[in-house]
């Protein structure tokens, strides 16, 4: 039986761009293979949150982050298993043992490492160290689909490695991960999905940036988004076509108004090409983003934190079982056992 694993930190509130990009395609993942027999994996990741600030309180973050994946339409079933990662006291265990096997040059090639850390008087360990981490929450539960975005292939890329030496230096123990390209044809997108930043479009929207008006928040009322989306930078052409060098704004409006509804992009395109009331566009879609939103916010509320304690309490039972397991295992092949 085949595993796929996923997580999202819980930071903050989440953008339009995090569902439309991560949170919905692997809900249409889970509810897909679940059926198929894969085993889903949905945990939260707590340990890799604290290595920033959390905005709010943490407990509260975490049963929202289960409680937007069955918001966005997360279809349960026995094969998915939802639990949090400080939880699963193997996951740091792991890390530990998989420390000692990684070596200081590949922690220090990390991209994200560099980049969290560039220009900063001081960086906490656990910036540098969580790559590991992430390995050891994938080479516990042998997953071998692990739907991340492209800023995440070096870590995966890493885990592999990580499992190929133990294997090697100890003995057969972890399945090792499919490489990015066979994770992104599991995924089956050609690419990365990447939501445009509403006023400059020719960047990608993030929960970081400070401009109230570039991002929708899933927390956003319907009509606020609405407005967002009717004052969202487009072009001086006074035409629709679909480039995003060229016409970032208008294309990415398109894109939106595709993903949201699950039209194919060239459908919608065909839809709109060569109109020239913009306005019209930036109505649909923001009646589109509103209706998402009511849904999606309306379904929140339906969902208490007892269900989903409810389901960390089996999760966390089925995810404590597996990878204490696999940690002995671990354990007994290098001689601590
Ligand atoms: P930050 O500004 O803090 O980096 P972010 O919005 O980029 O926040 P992340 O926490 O870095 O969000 O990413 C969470 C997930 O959302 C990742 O899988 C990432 O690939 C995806 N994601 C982030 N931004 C977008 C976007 N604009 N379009 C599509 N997917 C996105
Ligand atoms: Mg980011």
């Amino acid at each position: 039986m085949k595993t796929i694993l996923t997580g999202l930190r819980v930071n903050s509130e989440l953008t339009l761009g995090n569902y439309l990009g991560a949170l919905l395609p692997m809900v249409r993942l889970a509810n897909r293979y679940s059926k198929e027999g894969f085993n889903v994996n949905i945990f939260v990741p707590d340990l890799h949150s604290i290595i920033s600030p959390i905005e709010g309180n943490m407990k509260e973050n975490i049963l929202r982050s289960i409680r937007y994946y069955l918001a966005a339409g997360l279809e349960l079933n026995d094969n998915i298993h939802i639990y949090r990662q400080s939880y699963i006291p193997a996951h740091s265990e792991l890390c530990w043992i998989l420390n000692c096997v990684a070596t200081m040059g590949e922690a220090s090639r990390m991209t994200q490492f560099k980049e969290k850390s560039e220009g900063k008087d001081s960086v906490n360990v656990g910036i540098f160290d969580y790559p590991i981490l992430m390995a050891a929450d994938i080479l516990l539960y042998d997953a071998n689909y692990i739907p991340v975005g492209e800023d995440q292939f070096q870590h995966l890329e890493l885990a592999r490695n990580l499992a190929l030496r133990f294997n090697k230096r100890f003995g057969e123990t972890f399945t090792v991960p499919e490489e990015s390209k066979k994770q992104i044809e599991f995924m089956g997108i050609d690419g990365g999905i990447r939501i445009r930043d509403l006023v400059n479009p020719e960047k990608k929207m993030s929960k970081s940036t400070l401009a109230e008006n570039s991002k929708i928040m899933l927390s956003d009322s319907p009509e606020k988004a609405k407005k967002k989306i009717m004052s969202a930078t487009t072009d001086s052409f006074g035409s629709v076509e679909f480039d995003f060098k060229t016409r970032p704004g208008i294309s990415n409006l398109l894109n939106i108004e595709s993903l949201i509804n699950n039209l194919p992009l060239n459908e919608v395109i065909a839809t709109w090409k060569g109109n020239d009331r913009y306005g019209d566009l930036k109505a649909k879609v923001g009646e589109s983003v509103a209706n998402l939103l009511s849904t999606f916010q309306s379904n929140l509320e339906k969902i208490s934190d007892a269900e989903i304690e409810k389901l960390f309490e089996a999760g966390e039972t089925y995810a404590n079982t597996k990878a204490n397991k696999k940690l002995l295992e671990v354990q007994a092949k290098i001689g601590l056992r």
